[in-house]
């Protein structure tokens, strides 16, 4: 009889289980309570006070006003209606037509705003990153014209795990009076969402990325944001986004936000500390390994590295076959062979960017998961690095 294959998972920053305590609060609104929160009879009122609890909840949390939080479908639905919302009502006001972003953001806000340039007139500049990845401020600042109309960088990088300078930038655009948003979904569970210190105008969040369902998102809109709404219809969630509201996901992801606060320097230490380990005994074990993005200042279940003379697409399936989830790169731009934008911005040579391997870890990682990934990863590199041409 064959014993059943371990498996561990390292790819958080793609996506997280849901956690049996999100599940348990929204199964009710599956069945019994299963209303439409628009209906006038009780069933429609219980619908919506659950809407509207969980609103309060996220709102705590971002230290925001709840009417200020936007339920949407997912993080990508959140940076477009973000920016686009923005950039077209903004326009509408004869506010201008340029956009300032950065080279490493998530394609859900870099597609975004290339077809706001391709197709819809907008200007775009993008401020450089260094070699960790860290937008400067001060470029930022350099960047703003007459015209500037939105600014948007992301909070936390998905693929190498570095923090940006939020609350400075976020300074930088208060004061000219632009609207900042963060795409804030890598960030939410490992790092304070508290609006007013990150001085931040709108937030994007998505909730498999901690612990609620995949399909269920977030936008934080500071009162007084010019905002067109992108998909109309009826007038829900006042007027920004038409749909009948998804009760059960947004009861999840108010939970699984809850939780992540709760619990928030406990989950953050334990993977802090498994993430250490793991980045210390991949670069003590293997030849030719270098981390990626911000030494220090990075997500603290991030740990992303170059492997040289290796394929990172490669690693990966040898990593599979001993049972180990990891990802090259965002779970989106994995399985195309286009080295990564973000690390090629970060001025990383594009072979060495082939060669790239992210593993994140999540709550549920053991000390003996690490121990495992120490144990099969250095023989799959020298297994391949013995194949390579190149080597
Ligand atoms: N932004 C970032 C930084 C992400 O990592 C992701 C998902 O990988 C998204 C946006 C898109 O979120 P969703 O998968 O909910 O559309």
């Amino acid at each position: 009889m064959s014993e059943k294959k371990r498996i561990v998972y390292m790819d958080h920053a793609a996506t997280t289980p849901v956690d049996p305590r999100v599940v348990e609060a929204m199964l009710p609104y599956f069945t019994e309570k299963f209303g439409n929160a628009s209906s006038i009879y009780s069933l429609g009122r219980e619908a919506r006070q659950a809407i509207e609890e969980a609103r309060r909840t996220v709102a705590e949390i971002l230290h925001a006003k709840p009417e200020e939080i936007i339920f949407t479908s997912c993080g990508s639905e959140s940076d477009n209606l973000a920016i686009r919302g923005v950039a077209f009502a903004q326009r509408h006001r004869g506010k201008g037509n340029h956009i300032i972003t950065s080279p490493i953001e998530h394609h859900a806000v870099g597609h975004t705003v290339e077809q706001l340039e391709k197709y819809f007139g907008f200007e775009v500049t993008y401020v450089p990153v260094d070699k960790y990845g860290v937008v400067d401020p001060d470029d930022v600042g350099r960047a703003i014209r007459d015209d500037t109309i939105l600014i948007t960088i992301m909070y936390a990088n998905n693929e190498v795990g570095t923090i940006e300078p939020i609350a400075e930038i976020g300074k930088i655009a208060r004061k000219k009076g632009i609207p900042f948003h963060t795409d804030a979904v890598q960030a939410a569970g490992a790092l304070s969402l508290n609006v007013d210190e990150l001085n931040v105008d709108l937030m994007s969040l998505s909730g498999h990325k901690f612990y609620a369902p995949k399909g269920i998102g977030i936008l934080y809109v500071r009162k007084g944001t010019p905002l067109l709404p992108m998909q109309t219809g009826g007038g829900h969630e006042q007027n920004r986004r038409a749909g009948t509201e998804n009760v059960p996901y947004i009861v999840g992801i108010a939970t699984a936000l809850k939780i992540a606060y709760e619990e928030f320097e406990s989950n953050n230490s334990h993977v802090k500390r498994l993430r250490d380990k793991l980045i210390q005994g991949i670069l003590e074990r293997i030849p030719d390994v270098y981390l990626t993005g911000h030494p220090t200042n990075r997500l603290p279940n991030n740990a992303s590295f170059v492997f040289k003379n290796a394929e990172g697409e490669s690693i990966l399936l040898g990593l599979d076959l001993k049972g180990v989830c990891a990802s090259s790169g965002s779970a989106c731009t994995s399985g195309s062979l286009e080295p990564s934008h973000v690390l090629l911005a970060m001025g990383i040579p594009p072979e060495d960017a082939h060669g790239s391997v992210r593993l994140t870890l999540g709550r549920d990682n053991t000390e003996e998961d690490v121990d495992y990934v120490l144990e099969v990863l250095p023989p799959i590199v020298q297994r391949l690095r013995a194949m390579s041409p190149f080597s």
